[in-house]
């Protein structure tokens, strides 16, 4: 280690800066007693981190060193040494060529030191020159009385003096460090030992308390599956009353427009008797006006008649007999006129009436027609809304048939990623559902899960409550099915084709990968000679169904008949439109029949 330079400004007898600049050899300083020779050696230990004022022949103070003036100079308020060492064969663990260690101290203030002109704790100067046997303590700076200790000391304190100097005491050191934290770390196994032996005593009881914890654990989750069956109990149970009491509103409400249509019918029933009876008024007012007439007609003849009555009498009391046979003979004349005029009247009124009873027969001829017509369509409409009724109920409960499947969708509050069946997320076409139908054949009534954990569950959940089982489709594992390139070609220009079955359902975009997977490979076409036909260009290679709902399998083999059988979800709600729409054809027909009626009535009473 070669020390360069020291720089010492206000440092005891050192006021000015001043710079000490050791070249290689050895370097003597050379002054009068007194001069300050020793004030060096004392900056060194100083700056290495001496803390005793004592031995750096100071006053009681640290601050006493910084120089306290003379007669010709003022004191000054800081002390700094600087030692600046040469580091190019990195005696020092740090990366720079040369260190620089300073202490700096103001009056009334703690010092400080800086490494390199960073400022840093005395520790870190300490390590830093710990490891190249410049301590404090070192035998690097020997002092006059160092020498003289030397000399008079016993050999064997003259031994640990020696060790200082080979760098021996610097390991013993660290040896009686170690022992010490042996020393401790023995302390500590020993508390250790204690805490353990007090754990084991703590042992059994604590595996008697494990012991029941994973009892309580175990029983904690059976109650909670118990909780949830019973919950899906109720909510089964409620959501049955919900449907039930869905169902009335549902009545009451058809009951309501019902009853509305009917208010709707009498209203216009009670206008038209209104205005029959204006009509009957006028009629009346007529006839009372005839009536008249004919009393006026009647008075007039019997005033007439008391006339000719008159006429007669006088003619048989007076002039001859010939002059009477001629007046008589102009009374009978006259009389006879008018019985001819009054039997052309009666002819004509009673030709009137003939004609009025053959008008009023044909009328209810044609009424009779109708009322059979209306009978016929309401009779119609009743068989239909029976059978709307029955798919409805159907729809209702579209699991009614499948136990496990029916348990879990009741239960899919209770359960996590539950999604429904592919019949419930699968909407076909209108038209479509049959075939949709037979393209999934049993997978109608697969449940979508979010994934396999969600599965397990459900599965775990039909095993506790022996519930039946059911089969189910995780999303997360879901790849879709498609058709190769030459199979979509042939089978697009096939005879009859309708399409891919995926093509003709619509659904969420989350369950593409699901209507993908089903139905992704499966073609549509209208009969099941097409099918066969288009089944034999595709080599039997490709599922086929068609409109009906008949299949032609992969390999040939066919399937068919009554669709009842087969029924579900899809198909009941394709029959339910069907039936709607042909409810409402009826509802139309049978109103243009009530149109039709009510005239003719009105034509009856009027006849
Ligand atoms: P010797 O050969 O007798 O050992 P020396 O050359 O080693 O003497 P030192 O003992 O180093 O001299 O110096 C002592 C001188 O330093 C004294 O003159 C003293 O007044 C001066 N001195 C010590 N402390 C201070 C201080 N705080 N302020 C001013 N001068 C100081």
């Amino acid at each position: 280690m070669f020390l360069k330079r020291i720089e010492l400004q206000g440092f005891k007898s050192f006021a000015d800066k001043t710079v000490l600049q050791f070249d290689q050899g050895v370097t003597g300083i050379v002054g009068p007693n007194g001069c300050g020779k020793s004030n060096i050696n004392d900056a060194i230990r100083w700056v290495l981190g001496e803390q005793s004022t004592k031995s750096l022949r100071s006053g009681s103070a640290m601050s006493d060193i910084i120089f306290s003036g003379s007669e010709v100079r003022k004191p000054v308020n800081l002390a700094s040494v600087s030692l600046v060492f040469d580091n190019t064969n990195r005696v020092f663990t740090t990366d720079f060529d040369e260190v620089e260690i300073t202490r700096v101290i103001r009056r009334n203030k703690d010092a400080q030191y800086l490494i390199n002109r960073t400022p840093c704790r005395l520790k870190d100067v300490t390590d830093l020159v710990m490891d190249t046997g410049l301590g404090r303590d070192s035998l690097s700076i020997i002092t006059q009385g160092n020498i003289s200790s030397f000399a008079d000391a016993r050999p064997e304190e003259r031994r640990s003096l020696f060790e200082e100097a080979a760098g021996v005491a610097k390991y013993k050191k660290r040896k009686k460090t170690s022992l010490a934290k042996l020393e401790q770390t023995q302390a500590n196994l020993d508390r250790l030992q204690d805490i353990l032996d007090e754990l084991e005593r703590q042992l059994g009881p604590l595996e008697k308390q494990a012991e029941k914890a994973r009892r309580y654990i175990t029983l904690r989750d059976e109650l909670a599956a118990i909780e949830i069956t019973v919950l899906a109990d109720e909510i089964g149970t409620l959501k049955d009353q919900v449907d039930a009491l869905e169902r009335d509103i549902e009545q009451s409400r058809q009951e309501e427009n019902r009853l509305g249509s009917e208010i709707t019918l009498q209203e216009s029933r009670i206008e038209s008797l209104r205005q029959e009876t204006a009509a009957l008024d006028v009629r009346i007012l007529e006839v009372q006006k005839q009536y008249a007439a004919s009393l006026q007609e009647r008075v007039g003849l019997e005033k007439r008649k008391a006339q000719l009555d008159e006429q007669r009498r006088r003619l048989m009391e007076s002039g001859s007999d010939e002059d009477r046979r001629q007046q008589l003979q102009a009374l009978v004349q006259d009389a006879r006129m008018e019985y001819e005029d009054r039997l052309d009247r009666l002819n004509g009124l009673e030709k009137q009436r003939h004609q009025k009873e053959a008008d009023l027969l044909a009328v209810q001829k044609e009424q009779e027609r109708w009322m059979q017509k209306t009978a016929g369509i309401r009779n119609r409409l009743q068989d239909l809304q029976r059978r709307q009724d029955t798919i409805q109920a159907m729809i209702r409960q579209p699991y009614a048939h499948q136990q496990g499947v029916n348990a879990v969708m009741k239960a899919r509050q209770s359960l996590q990623g539950i999604e429904g069946t592919a019949a419930g997320l699968l909407h076909p076409c209108q038209g479509m559902g049959a075939a949709v139908n037979a393209a999934l054949g049993g997978a109608v009534f697969n449940i979508i899960t979010d994934d396999e954990a969600s599965a397990r569950q459900a599965i775990r959940f039909l095993k506790q409550n022996r519930s039946g089982r059911a089969t189910f489709l995780p999303m997360s594992v879901c790849r879709p099915r498609y058709p190769g390139k030459d199979q979509e070609t042939i089978a697009a220009s096939a005879p009859g084709a309708v399409g891919w079955a995926s093509d003709l359902v619509t659904c969420d975009a989350r369950y593409e990968s699901v209507r993908d997977r089903l139905l992704g490979n499966i073609f549509v076409c209208d009969t099941l000679e097409h099918a066969n036909e288009t089944a034999r260009r595709l080599k039997y290679k490709i599922k086929i169904v068609t409109r009906d709902g008949d299949i032609v399998h992969t390999g040939g083999s066919m399937t068919g008949g009554s669709q009842k059988q087969g029924s579900s979800l899809l198909t009941l709600q394709d029959e339910s439109r069907n039936l709607e729409q042909k409810i409402q054809e009826a509802e139309s027909q049978a109103d243009s029949c009530a149109g039709n009626l009510e005239p003719l009535r009105r034509q009856e009473q009027t006849l």
